[in-house]
C-alpha cells in the first residue's frame, strides 16, 4: 500500500520547496509594469541581495536559469579567443568551461579530483607561469551540486593574489546562494552567479550576475557582448524596463522579493547555521547507516562537503530502486546521481538528498525516516541508529534554558 498522500516532499539540489509565502506572493493577478509597487520591489531587492551577498559593486538581473547567467558572467567580459582558468571539481565547473569553449575562449582547466581538495601549490604555479597574465579570469563553483563537494572560496583568494596575478575571480553561486557562508567583498570575488531556484526559494526563472568595479574595464573591451545579455543597460537602466531589456518577470520578483524577506527575517547568519546544523543531521545518518553498509558520502572529508546537497554511495544498483520507492511508497523524491559530462551521465550507486532553502528539523528528519524506511524495505544493508545520530545533532544546536 503506497502512503504517498499529503503533500509531495521535492528532496532534491533544486528546484527547491517553494514556502507558502512565496507561492501565495506569486498568486496575483498581472501588476503594473511602469510604476508602482513592482518598480520599488525591484529596487529594493537589489539592495537586499547586495547586502545579502556584501556585493559593493551592482547586481544584474536576468529571466533565465542558471545555464543563462553562465553565459551572461562570459559575454560581458570577454571576446573569443581569450584564455580563462577554470577549475572544474566536478560537473558544473565543467559545464561553465564546455559553455566558455562552446563561445570561442580558450579554455585552461585546472582539474580537481572529485571530492578531494584543490592542490594549492599547483594552482599558484599555474599562475606563476602565466608572467605574460594571458589568464583572463579564474572561475570556480562554490558548491558543486553533483559531487555535493564545495571550495574554499577565500582561500582560492589568497591564491590569485599571492601570485600576484590580475585575472578576474568569478564563481558560481547558484546552488551555495543564501546556504553557504559568502561575502563577495571580504572575499575579493569579481563576479558572483546565482539563480532563484535553489537557496533563493523561487521557481527557476531569475538568474543574478553580481559584479565589482573591476569588471567594467573587461567588459568595456568584451567582444561577446550582445544588446540582450549586455549587463550595462540592466544596471543603470535610463528607463525600468532596461533593467530586464523588456518586460520584467512580474511575478518572479513579487515572489524574490518574499523569499528575500524571509532570508532577513531569520538573518544570514542563522540562515548558513541552520543548514550546517540539518547538512551535519545528514552526514551523521549516513555515517550509522554506512557503519554496516555500503553506505558513504561521496566527499569523505568534512570540510569539503556542501552544506546545501549531500551525494550519496548506496551501492550498485540501489540508488535507483530507493528512489522508486521513496517516490511511490513514502512520497518522496530523492536527487538522482549525477556523474562528468564526460563520463557516466548518471551513476546507478549514487542519491543526493538536497537541503537548501526552506527546510527546519521535521522536514529533514522526516526525509532521512523515510530513506531508513526504504533501506529496511528494500534489505538494502545499512548499520542502525541514523535517525537517533540525526536527532542528536538537532539537539545540539538548540538552547536549552527552558
Ligand atoms: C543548478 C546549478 C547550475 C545550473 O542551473 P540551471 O538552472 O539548471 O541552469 C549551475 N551551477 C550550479 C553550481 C548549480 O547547482
Amino acid at each position: 500500500m503506497s502512503l504517498a498522500h499529503g503533500p509531495h516532499h521535492l528532496a532534491i539540489p533544486g528546484p527547491s520547496i517553494i514556502p507558502d509565502r512565496v507561492q501565495r506572493a506569486m498568486h496575483r493577478a498581472s501588476p503594473n509594469i511602469y510604476e508602482g509597487e513592482l518598480v520599488d520591489i525591484t529596487k529594493s531587492l537589489i539592495r537586499d541581495l547586495k547586502v545579502i551577498a556584501n556585493c559593493h559593486g551592482d547586481v544584474a538581473i536576468y529571466h533565465g536559469n542558471g545555464h543563462a547567467v553562465w553565459e551572461a558572467s562570459l559575454c560581458n567580459l570577454f571576446s573569443a579567443g581569450d584564455r580563462i582558468l577554470v577549475i572544474d571539481t566536478g560537473r558544473f565547473g565543467e559545464g561553465w568551461a564546455i559553455m566558455a569553449k562552446g563561445l570561442g575562449l580558450d579554455v585552461v582547466s585546472f582539474t580537481v579530483d572529485a571530492g578531494t581538495a584543490l592542490n594549492r601549490e599547483k594552482l599558484a604555479a599555474v599562475l606563476d607561469d602565466d608572467s605574460a597574465h594571458s589568464i583572463k579570469a579564474v572561475m570556480t563553483v562554490q558548491t558543486d551540486t553533483a559531487v555535493s563537494s564545495t571550495n574554499d572560496i577565500k582561500s582560492i583568494r589568497d591564491i590569485i593574489s599571492g601570485a600576484d596575478h590580475p585575472a578576474l575571480f568569478m564563481v558560481d553561486g547558484i546552488a551555495s546562494f543564501g546556504c553557504e557562508p559568502f561575502d563577495m567583498h571580504a572575499w575579493g570575488v569579481d563576479v558572483l552567479l546565482s539563480a532563484s531556484q535553489k537557496g533563493l526559494m523561487t521557481p527557476p526563472g531569475i538568474a543574478l550576475l553580481f559584479v565589482g568595479e573591476r569588471v567594467w574595464g573587461h567588459h568595456e573591451s568584451a567582444g561577446l557582448k550582445t544588446p540582450y545579455w549586455d549587463m550595462e543597460p540592466r544596471v543603470r537602466p535610463a528607463m525600468f524596463p532596461d533593467h530586464f531589456c523588456g518586460t520584467p518577470p512580474t511575478h518572479h520578483l513579487y515572489g524574490l522579493r518574499e523569499a528575500v524577506d524571509m532570508i532577513l527575517e531569520e538573518g544570514i547568519e542563522n540562515v548558513w547555521n541552520r543548514h550546517r546544523t540539518l547538512a551535519s543531521c545528514v552526514w551523521s545518518a549516513v555515517d550509522a547507516w554506512g557503519s554496516a553498509g555500503e553506505l558513504r558520502c561521496r566527499v569523505s572529508s568534512v570540510e569539503l562537503r556542501s552544506l546545501a546537497v549531500t551525494s550519496i554511495e548506496i551501492g550498485s544498483g540501489q540508488a535507483m530502486r530507493l528512489r522508486q520507492w521513496s517516490e511511490a511508497e513514502v512520497g518522496v523524491t530523492l536527487g538522482i546521481g549525477l556523474g562528468s559530462r564526460s563520463t557516466e551521465a548518471i551513476l546507478d550507486n549514487v542519491f543526493r538528498v538536497g537541503h537548501m532553502g526552506h527546510l527546519n528539523p521535521p522536514t529533514l528528519l522526516g526525509v532521512l525516516a523515510c530513506i531508513d524506511a526504504g533501506l529496511k524495505a528494500l534489505n538494502i544493508p545499512h548499520g542502525p541508529g541514523a535517525l537517533e545520530a540525526a536527532a542528536w545533532k538537532i539537539s545540539q544546536s538548540t538552547q536549552t534554558n527552558y
